[in-house]
């Protein structure tokens, strides 16, 4: 499940994981696509990579430390 807030109609939705049509990989981000449920539109959402990145600079943190 997904919780996004629709531009359109400005209300906060629980969508679904089947209405996230596609998401697409960039190297700063990755942009979902979802189907709204409140406007019918697809909406694209950029999710941080903060959550992603966090455990590949704690590891990388680790690593420098044991060498040190
Ligand atoms: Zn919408």
């Amino acid at each position: 499940m997904l919780l996004i807030t629709c531009p359109v109609t400005r209300t906060d939705e629980l969508v679904a994981d089947r209405r996230i049509r596609s998401v697409t990989n960039h190297p700063s981000h990755i942009a979902m696509h979802v189907e709204c449920p409140a406007c019918g539109r697809v909406h694209t959402y950029r999710t941080g990579r903060r959550l992603e990145a966090a455990p590949a600079a704690d590891g990388r943190q680790a690593k420098e430390l044991v060498h040190a």
